[in-house]
């Protein structure tokens, strides 16, 4: 079979990676020359949108998924008319508007911070008497690691954040105090056959996710039956097929849902060598309709995230049970361009081998 991949950065190359030992063929449609999934599989050059590259793609393709969660809802569509494109379109919709996401979540009974549409001045002012203060005002649309997005803590913090981002649609949230982030990833394949990866623990720094530690110190079964009773719920009401990722606040123990990535995610890299079937292989086989593979996890491991450069290879290899994936791109200020996965027998040891690897790494 041949895969057509909308997206040809580093998340469509390890998809590749992984469905090429099931003996697929892979095709990207990407705008970049230059993208990584160039190096792993055929890249074709054209915007998301151009309609002769999508027929293209579909002509090569048996199914088609996606990389990107801004890939344009009409051209999923568009595609869908002519080849099975999974996850679903209407996946791809929710997620990009984090407005229609947390109504979405909202009718599923799925908890939210509070949260109110913002278009104008005015508007913003009555979502601060609702919400109170603090609060974070973000862009509905194409906002990522961070960007687009102001805390408000003062009023003069309200009408900065407005001269900066009153131009777009916005939404107003209220602030979660929360003790610690957590994400879920979870796939679903065609016949409906669902599995879920433990719940992960997510640390940031300046909006970029740097350290994620699957089942850490903070992990229950509570969180766990919790983060999957919801996921679920979103697998079945989008019809899901692939894997979703779904970014969690928590307070004590308690979720509220962040948001969510209908795709592959960054915490989940993790499972290509902690876990017995990657999210990678997992989304391969969920969009060919085979069968699952286990999320069992093998030992105990914690994955960090290389910003900007890659660390000292020799150095980091030395570390027994660290695997580094580069992803064959350049290197500057912000970009991801790899990650390393350690893993040990006990979480003592993990912990230890993440305090010898954490000044290699930008945290
Ligand atoms: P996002 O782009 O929505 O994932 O937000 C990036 C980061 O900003 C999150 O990982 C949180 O650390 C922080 N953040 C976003 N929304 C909120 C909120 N409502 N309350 C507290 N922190 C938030």
């Amino acid at each position: 079979m041949t895969i057509g991949i909308l997206g040809g950065g580093q998340l469509g190359r390890m998809i590749a990676l992984a469905g090429y030992t099931l003996g697929q063929r892979f095709v990207f449609l990407d705008p970049g020359a230059e993208s990584t999934a160039g190096h792993v599989g055929q890249l074709r050059v054209g915007a998301y949108d151009d309609e002769e590259r999508l027929s293209e793609l579909a002509r090569k393709s048996d199914v088609v998924t996606y990389e990107f969660e801004n890939v344009p809802v009409g051209s999923a569509r568009f595609l869908n008319e002519l080849v099975d494109v999974y996850p679903p379109p209407r996946a791809l919709e929710v997620s990009q508007d984090r407005l229609d996401e947390k109504t979405f979540f909202q009718s599923l009974g799925i908890p939210t911070a509070g949260f109110a549409a913002v278009a104008t001045r005015e508007e913003l002012d009555a979502a601060v008497r609702t919400l109170g203060l603090p609060a974070v005002l973000k862009t509905r649309r194409f906002g990522y690691d961070g960007k687009g997005q102001w805390v408000l803590r003062t009023r003069d913090d309200v009408a900065r954040a407005w001269e900066a981002l009153g131009a777009a649609s916005l939404v107003l949230e209220a602030f979660v105090p929360f003790d610690r982030e957590m994400s879920i990833l979870a796939v679903r394949n065609r016949t409906g056959e669902t599995r879920f990866w433990p719940l992960v623990e997510n640390q940031h720094k300046c909006g970029i996710l740097r350290l994620s530690t699957p089942k850490s110190a903070a992990w229950t079964s509570e969180l766990q039956a919790s983060a999957e009773a919801y996921a679920a719920r979103v697998l079945v009401e989008l019809g899901y097929v692939g894997v979703l990722a779904i970014e969690f606040f928590v307070l004590g123990n308690k979720l509220v849902t962040n948001e969510m990535a209908p795709r592959v995610h960054n915490s989940g890299h993790w499972t290509i060598e902690g876990s017995e079937t990657s999210q990678f292989e997992n989304h391969v086989r969920a969009i060919l309709g085979l069968p699952l593979g286990s999320t069992r996890m093998v030992g105990c491991s914690a994955m960090l995230n290389a910003i900007g450069k890659l660390p000292p290879l020799e150095q980091v290899l030395a570390i027994e049970g660290a695997h580094l994936h580069a992803y064959g791109k350049d290197s500057a200020s912000g970009r991801k361009v790899g990650h390393l996965t350690v893993r040990a027998e006990s979480m003592k040891e993990l912990a230890d081998k993440v305090a010898t690897l954490l000044p290699w790494f930008d945290f």
